[in-house]
């Protein structure tokens, strides 16, 4: 830390999180990284412009290094985007010529320009088997469970096209005025096929024995070393624990981040998993800094620095990890997507103001993996921050929002930030409207912080909060313009008997408030479905709250680190003893809309736990033997003690109707404005849009 910069109170709070580190030939001002992330914007015509605004806000907020979305060295290592005419554009997502290293400057300038003392790092990204065009390349022509084309096996010369290809990309971004580059060897990306027996089948000098598997890897950052001289980063990402059975032992694990270190590697970040994997790594169920202790087993085995990540999500956990000695730097990707100015917000202790990650995917992995431009649902301002401002206002009003739920609270805080007089009204006695109801789902708790951000702003940005207050037409005549975000109700299916004493709501079910019995039919398996069954078919602590109840959750043996960590492990299903069966009309596989990166979790936890899944079904009526329905046109009855009806919801709306009918001038957010529409993620981004315009 320079002599002249102030020191902060959160800099003695989070000490270690902010000693700068040396690296020799420069220094890093604290501990703190922004990850690599895609942003989607990598492929966009105007994607430099938007991804210079994008990291120069990060920069701005104090993070020490960041590292970019992967750019693919060669076209055969990336992703084929075509334009609308169908031609092929690779532009934005690799580095590889001149042309290219103008664009990037773009970014290198904008982030310098916001913070010269911010390091920025490019990840170079080639990925192998998972690439999605028809050049894809690998050690041997094996096709990922998850890939969309069966790679070509690399021979001799293709072997060293991509060595160059790497080392010629990293040169480039030096070029293009990055202070480093990040090697990607991890995730069943090309570097990382080269070390598994699965994946690497040769028998020539590139496979065979491990010396021979980490060959590649290891020659790609030499190469990288040498182009680029020994004033630049080089980090090298490892899969500390890939989460694969038959993947690296512990042993190989070690012996690469050390040969590693020998061929010039500033750094290692470890990174656990590869994305075929079947053990959920950041997801919102996944404990807090559940892998640091795997990063702090590498650090022991070398003197360079060593990065961890994965669920480290607040100031407090950053510091923790550092102070147990198990990493030199902590690696925080989707929590500066949540909120830019994290690390400034902890340097002037202010932690409570940070808008928290909840790892929920549903805006960042979700839509980059669904071919969207990346965002967050907690900021949708993220990767979107020359199109939505928050300008101050020129004309302030007085602002009433009906309804502290998602939408309310964004809509309050954004119009109040950018100067609006606003009074926030709610029925109930705590804000929070559907969160309240999320943050009672095991593996959810997440949601406690965005109540605790929302909280803060309230308190700092002076917003009049009316709990315990149901606005009325009548009480809202003095305000200048009115925001109805009355949210929903559960929707109540026209089925005879559906006022049995069976049937009982999902609100009724998370809050406690009505007995479940030991069989239970699920009306509905949309994501409140899901999340009643996973309520209700749990058994104890949720793995969200404790490492171990998680590792036996997923069959990890984080101690004995057995190869990928889960090797011969059996997960241990901690069912409740219930019969659950989990219901929907539609005839789509039961689960299909939830979301794309952790939908595949919430099943496969619910077909553990022997939750009966049934699409097609036709409900006719509930009465004391049970729910009647029929099933592939059969009729049969379900004898069950409880059905619990998640049938999706209606908006609440008629307060808009009213005030509109009185000629008020008043706008409709959220699930009262589209409950089909209805989740966290688009009344946030409805309502911030609604009050940066207001
Ligand atoms: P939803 O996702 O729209 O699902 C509603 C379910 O009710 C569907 O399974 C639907 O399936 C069924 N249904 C609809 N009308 C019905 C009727 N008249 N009779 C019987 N069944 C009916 O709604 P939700 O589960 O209440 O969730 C609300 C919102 O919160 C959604 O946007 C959801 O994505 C979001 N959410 C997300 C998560 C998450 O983890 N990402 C978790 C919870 C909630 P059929 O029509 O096929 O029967
Ligand atoms: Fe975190 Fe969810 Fe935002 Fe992604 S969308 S950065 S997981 S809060």
């Amino acid at each position: 830390m320079s002599a002249a910069e102030k020191i902060l109170p959160g800099h003695a709070k989070y000490a270690r999180l902010f000693t700068p580190l040396d690296l020799g030939h420069t220094v890093i001002k604290n501990r703190s990284i922004m990850g690599s992330m895609h942003t989607g914007l990598e492929e966009l015509p105007d994607g430099f412009e938007r991804m210079a605004a994008y990291y120069a806000e990060r920069a701005a907020g104090g993070v020490g290094m960041i590292i970019t979305g992967g750019i693919a060295p060669n076209p055969e290592g990336g992703m084929t985007v075509k334009d609308a005419d169908g031609a092929e554009l690779f532009a934005a997502s690799k580095l590889q010529n001149d042309k290219e290293v103008a664009g990037h400057a773009i970014v290198t300038k904008a982030v310098h320009d916001a913070a010269p003392d911010c390091k920025f790092v490019m990840q170079i990204l080639h990925m192998g088997p998972l690439a999605y065009n028809d050049l894809a390349v690998a050690p041997s022509p094996v096709k990922s469970r998850i890939g969309a084309f069966a790679p070509a096996e690399l021979d001799e010369a293709g072997i060293e096209k991509q060595i160059a290809d790497h080392a010629n990309c990293a040169a480039m971004a030096k070029k293009a005025g990055y202070d480093g580059v990040e090697i990607i060897g991890s995730a069943g990306y090309l570097l990382s096929t080269f070390l598994v027996k699965k994946t690497n089948q040769r028998t020539d000098k590139w496979g065979g024995s491990y010396e021979n598997r980490m060959r590649f890897p290891l020659e790609v950052a030499e190469r990288c070393r040498e182009a680029v001289g020994d004033d630049f980063i080089i980090v090298f990402r490892i899969a500390a624990m890939d989460m694969l059975q038959g993947g690296m032992s512990w042993h190989e694990v070690a012996e690469l981040a050390r040969e590693l270190e020998k061929v010039g590697v500033s750094m290692i970040s470890t990174h656990f998993t590869w994305h075929e994997s079947a053990v959920p790594t950041i997801a919102t169920m996944v404990p807090r800094a559940a892998f640091t202790s795997v990063t702090g087993r590498v650090r022991q085995e070398v003197s360079i620095p060593v990065i961890t990540s994965n669920r480290i999500n607040t100031p407090e956990v950053a510091e923790t990890v550092l102070a147990d000695g198990e990493a030199d730097l902590v690696s925080m990707a989707r929590p500066m997507l949540a909120d830019s100015q994290f690390m400034a917000k902890a340097a002037e202790d202010r932690a409570d103001e940070i808008n928290t990650c909840i790892a929920c995917n549903q805006a960042c992995l979700d839509h980059t993996f669904g071919g969207k431009t990346t965002s967050c649902l907690v900021n949708p301002r993220a990767c979107h921050e020359t199109l939505l401002t928050y300008e101050p206002t020129q004309a302030a009003k007085t602002i009433a929002v009906i309804g502290a739920g998602p939408a309310g609270l964004a809509y309050a805080t954004v119009a109040a930030e950018r100067g609006h007089k606003v009074t926030l009204f709610d029925a109930a006695d705590e804000i929070g409207g559907q969160f309240n109801l999320a943050k009672l789902v095991p593996g959810k708790e997440e949601f406690y912080e965005t109540l605790r951000y929302y909280g803060k702003m309230i308190e700092k940005l002076g917003i009049e909060l009316k709990l315990n207050t149901r606005a009325e037409a009548d009480m809202l005549s003095d305000f200048e313009h009115v925001v109805v975000a009355t949210g929903i109700s559960p929707r109540v299916p026209d089925i005879e008997g559906i006022n049995h004493e069976k049937a009982v709501s999902y609100v009724d079910v998370l809050k406690g408030n009505k007995p479940v019995g030991k069989r239970v039919a699920i009306m509905g398996a949309g994501g409140i479905g899901f999340d009643v069954a996973d309520t209700i078919s749990h058994d104890g602590l949720s793995g969200a709250l404790d490492k171990a109840v998680f590792a036996k959750e997923w069959g990890v043996d984080f101690d004995n680190h057995p190869r990928g960590g889960v090797t011969g492990v059996e997960p241990e299903v901690a069912s409740a003893d219930r019969e659950i069966f989990l219901m929907q009309r539609k005839e789509t596989n039961v689960g299909k809309g939830l979301g794309k990166t952790t939908g595949w979790t919430h099943r496969l936890t619910l077909q553990r736990r022997g939750v009966k899944m049934m699409n097609a079904i036709d409900y006719r009526k509930i009465d004391d033997a049970g729910l009647h329905i029929t099933a592939n046109g059969q009729p049969d009855i379900l004898d069950v003690d409880t059905v619990i009806i998640c049938a999706g919801q209606e908006p609440l709306r008629d307060l808009y109707d009213t005030l509109e009918s009185n000629g008020v001038s008043v706008e409709l957010v959220g699930g009262a404005y589209e409950a089909a529409e209805l989740d966290a993620k688009a009344a946030i981004k409805q309502a911030s849009e609604m009050a940066a315009a207001i």
